[in-house]
């Protein structure tokens, strides 16, 4: 099935500069960004400017150039914060949220760079 993209949900009007953002790193294929309602102290949004709505759409349809340049934005960003538990950073989160199921609020790709404390176990149990 082919994938539905809304060209205006919020992130494709920040990809075209109708809305501002607080940029964190930006580089030909991919933008880094701070999100508006922070969960953690490091709260960092990465997206595609290629229009994908999620995670399976970029995985099947995004360029190898696309998959590496993100794919290096993330793991740049996870340094540049002092996270990487490798190099004395105290580590951090990469969360993809994905249809209704995984709760996605804005239907463009992005990945959820949270840091900067305990963040806790990864999900509630189920009751
Ligand atoms: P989702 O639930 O789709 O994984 O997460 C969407 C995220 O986008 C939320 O954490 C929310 O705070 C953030 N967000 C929504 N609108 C804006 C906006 O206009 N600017 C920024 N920087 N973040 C936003």
């Amino acid at each position: 099935m082919p994938y539905e993209y809304d060209e205006e949900n919020i992130f494709a009007k920040i990809i075209r500069h109708e809305i501002p953002n607080d940029t964190v790193m930006e580089t030909e294929y991919t933008l880094a960004f701070r999100d508006i309602t922070p969960q953690a102290p490091e709260h960092i949004l990465v997206i595609p400017k290629g229009y994908y709505v999620n995670y399976d759409h970029f995985a099947q349809e995004a360029t190898d150039p696309e998959i590496l340049d993100f794919t290096r934005v993330i793991g740049a960003i996870t340094h540049a914060i002092g996270a990487t538990p490798g190099n004395g950073g105290e580590g951090y989160r990469l969360i993809a949220n994905a249809g209704r199921n995984g709760v996605q609020e804005v239907p463009h790709l992005h990945v959820h760079i949270l840091g900067g404390r305990p963040l806790g176990r990864m999900l509630q149990r189920a009751e």
